[in-house]
């Protein structure tokens, strides 16, 4: 373990709710088939890991956004770096993020994502920060809610460190 990290949620504690949530997700796909969304980079841990727990059929997708804004100022302004491949319209979406801030964000994303004519577009954030939403919406499915904290680990960087370490945790000031 990193030592200037605090541990917020371990390892076990994530892999369990995991499971949780595939299975949760799965039945409310069961006998459909859906397209998992990943929102690259910060997702793409969580994305693996959820995505082998679900027994609905699944076809992979990625994209990457990046916002005009700089961190702690997101202006809801994206650009897309990296596009589907996949045509969604008409099939059954499911945008997978790492977590959900002011929101503002993924409000813009599920716009773009809408105007494609998917037949049902829901959204799986691994973490959640209530107290930091501006935009009126809220993911379908959620793993943890949490406090305003700027956290690390699980595909989620500080300055492109920190992705791969198998916990959420805090940077120590
Ligand atoms: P939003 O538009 O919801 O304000 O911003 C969401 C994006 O900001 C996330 O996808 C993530 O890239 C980044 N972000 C927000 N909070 C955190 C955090 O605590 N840690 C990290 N590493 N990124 C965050």
């Amino acid at each position: 373990m990193k030592k200037n990290i605090d541990v917020i949620i371990s390892k076990e504690q994530i892999e369990k709710r995991i499971l949780e949530l595939a299975e949760e997700i799965s039945r409310f796909y069961k006998g459909r088939e859906l397209i998992m969304v990943c929102i690259l980079k910060g997702a793409v841990i969580f994305f693996g890991e959820l995505a082998k727990n679900i027994t609905a059929a699944v076809k992979m997708d990625f994209m990457r956004v990046s916002s005009y804004g700089s961190r702690g100022s997101t202006s809801g302004n994206i650009m897309i770096v990296k596009d589907l491949e996949l045509d969604i319209a008409d099939k059954d979406v499911l945008i997978v993020e790492d977590i959900v801030d002011t929101g503002l964000t993924l409000k813009t994303l599920i716009g773009v994502l809408l105007a494609r004519r998917p037949a049902s577009l829901k959204v799986c954030c691994l973490l959640d920060k209530p107290s930091r939403h501006k935009a009126d919406i809220l993911p379908d499915f959620i793993g943890f809610s949490i406090e305003d904290r700027f956290v690390v680990g699980y595909g989620l960087d500080f300055d492109e460190k920190y992705r791969n370490l198998p916990f959420i945790g805090a940077v120590k000031n």
